[in-house]
């Protein structure tokens, strides 16, 4: 099977979640991948980026364990400032780089002018400059490339960036020996960069270099500018923007992932924490002296539920 099979079934039919595994794997480097993947070299049939698609292999299987759920926010003043919510996943990477559980992390950079993308963060300053949420989607898995041998990650990502990372790992030694941790972010919907950013925000004459963060809050995209002012779009205004293949997705919380983080379910300022294996409790026993942490109630937990229940009715 070629490269044409997987671009007939998953690309052009708009599955693809542009995780880059495909890309990755190709032995002759055929495939290129920014917004989507593309064949820009030779393809010699052998089938391998098609075995590496969760998607083509139909891989659903989720998992809802959790082992414990919880909010919290960084005591480290730079990730609690820079951090999209709580700083959670900031503080968990530079402990777990601090305390030689890892050799690096990979992280998604970007500033709303330029489609994110991804990096290889070696060092704390590195960590610190992927802080924050970009709405947009980066092909996480083909920094594994980077990967000198023996070196030991932690990927963060959403859902199904995490669900096509457990499938590599599922099948192949190699990527179960370097990849050590895996941090989910929830994720609703996510948005294709240029039709959000370059067609509708730019579109409403917003400079994309005054842009200092955007968020989502209870269906209203936030974008908060440099100057103090905040601009707000009802999600519905959006949806022309949303990447095709998150109409297909069920899995909100990500399910597959040793910790997922996000906002819901937490007051302003606190992230939600969802450990759900051994490696995420290991994870976390070496974070929490970095974070301040309270519990939650059931009320609050049923907000996750909601949302989780929501995404899999709608898109199952
Ligand atoms: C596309 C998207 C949609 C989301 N939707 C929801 C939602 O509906 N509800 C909810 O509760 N939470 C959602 N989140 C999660 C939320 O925005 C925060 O990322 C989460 O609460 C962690 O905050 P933090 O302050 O602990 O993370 P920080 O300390 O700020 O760290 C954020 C980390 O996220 C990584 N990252 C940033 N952007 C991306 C990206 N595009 N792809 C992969 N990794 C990235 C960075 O590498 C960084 O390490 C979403 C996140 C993303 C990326
Ligand atoms: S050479 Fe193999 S992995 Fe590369 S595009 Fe062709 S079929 Fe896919
Ligand atoms: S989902 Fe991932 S592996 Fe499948 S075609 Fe898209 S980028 Fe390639
Ligand atoms: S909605 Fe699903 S497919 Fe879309 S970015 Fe989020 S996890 Fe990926």
């Amino acid at each position: 099977m070629s490269f044409e099979k997987l671009n007939e079934d998953v690309i052009e039919s708009g599955l693809c979640t542009g995780c880059g595994a495909c890309a990755y794997v190709c032995p002759t480097n055929a495939i290129s991948i920014t917004k989507k993947p593309r064949l820009t070299g030779r393809c010699e049939g052998c089938g391998t980026c098609i075995e590496s698609c969760y998607i083509f292999k139909g891989e659903t299987s989720n998992s809802l364990d959790r082992l414990k759920i919880f909010a919290a926010y960084s005591k480290i003043e730079e990730a609690k400032k820079k951090g999209q919510d709580g700083g959670v996943v900031t503080t968990i990477l530079t402990s777990l780089l601090n305390k030689d559980m890892i050799d690096c992390a990979a992280v998604v950079v970007g500033n709303n002018k330029d489609r994110p993308n991804v990096n290889l963060a070696r060092s704390i300053e590195e960590i610190f400059e992927a802080s924050g949420t970009k709405y947009g989607t980066a092909p996480i898995i083909s920094v594994l490339d980077e990967l000198d041998k023996n070196e030991r990650v932690a990927m963060v990502g959403t859902p199904c960036q995490i669900k096509a990372l457990r499938s590599l790992m599922k099948n192949n030694s190699k990527y179960r020996e370097s990849i050590k941790y895996l941090i989910g972010l929830f994720c609703m919907k996510n948005f294709d960069f240029n039709r959000l950013f370059k067609g509708k925000i730019s579109g409403e004459d917003i400079k994309l270099e005054d842009i200092e963060k955007c968020d989502i809050d209870k269906g209203v995209f936030q974008v908060f500018l440099i100057n103090g002012k905040k601009i707000e779009f009802n999600l519905n205004e959006l949806k022309g923007c949303v990447r095709n293949s998150c109409n297909y997705c069920s899995d909100f919380e990500a399910e597959l992932a040793d910790i997922s983080v996000g906002s819901v379910a937490s007051e302003g300022g606190y992230s939600t924490i969802i450990i759900r294996s051994s490696n995420g409790l290991e994870a976390f026993d070496v974070s929490k002296e970095s974070l301040n942490f309270v519990s939650l109630n059931q009320e609050d937990i049923s907000i996750v539920d909601k949302l989780t229940s929501l995404k899999k009715d709608d898109n199952v």
